[in-house]
């Protein structure tokens, strides 16, 4: 939806998103990360999980956008999950309604430190 927009523009060249090495790729077998942004209807779900499981170790969860985080305007809704960390562990929020570009590439990089960080042993968990 309209966060897929946001997101989009970041790989444009005003932001330029791939200097950081995000490139997007549309099979689980070849990414490291999923970026989930717009509602999860319930009929997705089970989809998105088997993405989710397809992908391969280590892999992370980036929700981008009130919708992928808790719903968003359709909270409450009888179709909309709320919130992809229902079933998926999330590594990293994106608040915002739309989450910016800036914020998505601030995300990106705080899961680089955040995976160096884990490398070096100073975070613990997943
Ligand atoms: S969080 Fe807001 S901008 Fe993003 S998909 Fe949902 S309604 Fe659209």
């Amino acid at each position: 939806m309209c966060c897929a927009l946001e997101m989009a523009v970041a790989s444009a060249p005003r932001f330029d998103a791939q200097r950081f090495g995000v490139i997007a790729r549309s099979t689980p077998r070849q990414v490291d990360i999923l970026l989930v942004n717009g509602p999860v209807s319930k009929k997705l779900k089970p989809d998105l999980r088997r993405l989710y499981d397809q992908m391969p170790e280590p892999k992370w969860v980036i929700a981008m956008g009130e919708c992928a985080i808790s719903g968003g305007p359709f909270y409450g809704s009888y179709s909309i999950v709320p919130g992809v960390d229902q079933f998926i562990p999330v590594d990293i929020y994106i608040p915002g309604c739309p989450a910016r570009p800036e914020a998505l590439i601030d995300a990106f990089l705080k899961l680089q430190r955040m995976i160096k960080a884990k490398k070096k042993g100073l975070l613990t968990g997943k």
